[in-house]
């Protein structure tokens, strides 16, 4: 038997590279080996309450990358979260065997607490229960995801363990999958590459927008002029030369180090590389968006597939609780 794989993400508009390094492409990957279940996780959307208006055009935004990149509903089931409601149910079963405690703990909450002092709710604590509800509602063994949701994942096994041991041995303790490339640096050369931050490169961008954006990125900040020697190995773009342009990496730290290229000629070379390399994807993602109906098909398709599965976890959840 082959085992699952489940993973979700947050419908906050297009995706970037940092997403796909660290996690799309670990989708895309496993989609032959395990039976694969991808979520855009609109509920959990719902615990930041910023422009509600813009969900479903974010939703649809995201699935288009998804698709763009590889993910297959003939292979996968592709849906949105809120269209199972069951998770919602599997949620507050867990939320009674989830000390409090454990939850104040996660940096994440701590954080967005921080960020958003005016509203810090109910749900936002229960962000990390949520997700182990997402997980588990599908039995899933593994969780491809950025090295930034291991403290997630590592919350859910505790949840899982306390479930099994006290109510009954009914989910496998879900395992993270890193890519290669788990935590992708942003423009600023300084913080996690994020899109509330505001220092990421969309996939689905122009290649006018890349090349744009790529000069506005922070390199070494001891390089104030071409002459000075630059230091490769702190720089971010240098870096990222590293995932799009491998070949020419020798030959560009050299040039870096001996002053013969500047930052913006540097940043040059990778624009052109990234949309060389971006440029079969944003062609495919064209075509998807010009299928009428077809995001809504997939979504429609995937959440009925997801469906069957999730009854039939619930039903055997409830009989453990004494529920039925
Ligand atoms: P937000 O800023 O709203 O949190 P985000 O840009 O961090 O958005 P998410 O939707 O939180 O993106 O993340 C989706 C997936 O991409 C997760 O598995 C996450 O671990 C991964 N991911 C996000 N940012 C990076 C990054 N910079 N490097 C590697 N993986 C990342
Ligand atoms: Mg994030």
């Amino acid at each position: 038997m082959k085992g699952s794989v489940f993973s979700g993400a947050r419908p906050t508009g297009r995706q970037h590279i940092g997403n796909y390094l660290g996690a799309i492409q670990n989708y895309v990957k496993l989609q032959d080996e395990y039976d694969c279940i991808y979520c855009i996780v609109d509920i959990h959307a719902l615990t930041t309450l910023e422009d509600l208006s813009e969900m479903q055009y974010n939703i649809r935004e995201m699935m288009l990358d998804w698709l763009a990149a590889g993910l297959d509903p003939e292979k996968s089931i592709l849906f949105v979260q809120s269209h199972v409601p069951e998770v919602t149910e599997l949620h507050t079963f867990l939320s009674m065997i989830t000390p409090l405690g454990w939850l104040m703990r996660v940096p994440t909450f701590k954080e967005k607490a921080r960020q958003q002092p005016h509203n810090v709710n109910y749900g936002l604590v229960g962000y990390p229960v949520l997700q182990t509800a997402d997980i588990i509602l599908y039995k899933a063994d593994a969780v491809p995801v950025g090295e930034d949701q291991l403290p997630h994942l590592e919350l859910a096994r505790e949840i899982v363990r306390r479930f099994n041991h006290l109510v009954a041995p009914v989910f496998p303790e879900p395992q993270a999958k890193l890519t290669t490339a788990p935590m992708i640096v942003g423009l600023d050369g300084e913080n996690k590459m994020s899109k509330s931050l505001d220092n990421h490169l969309e996939l689905a961008a122009t290649a006018e927008e890349t090349e744009k954006r790529i000069k506005t990125a922070y390199t070494d900040p001891q390089r104030l002029r071409k002459s000075d020697p630059g230091r490769p190995e702190i720089c971010n773009i240098y870096s990222l030369h590293g995932f799009y342009d491998p070949e020419n990496l020798e030959e560009i730290a050299a040039q870096c180090r001996a002053a013969e290229i500047g930052c913006v000629d540097c940043k040059k070379k990778l624009a052109v590389a990234l949309n060389a390399s971006m440029e079969p994807f944003r062609e495919r993602r064209a075509e998807f968006a010009a299928r009428t109906g077809y995001v809504e098909e997939v979504a429609a398709d995937g959440a009925e597939r997801a469906r069957a599965i999730a009854r039939e976890t619930i039903r055997e959840v409830k009989e453990k609780m004494c529920l039925l």
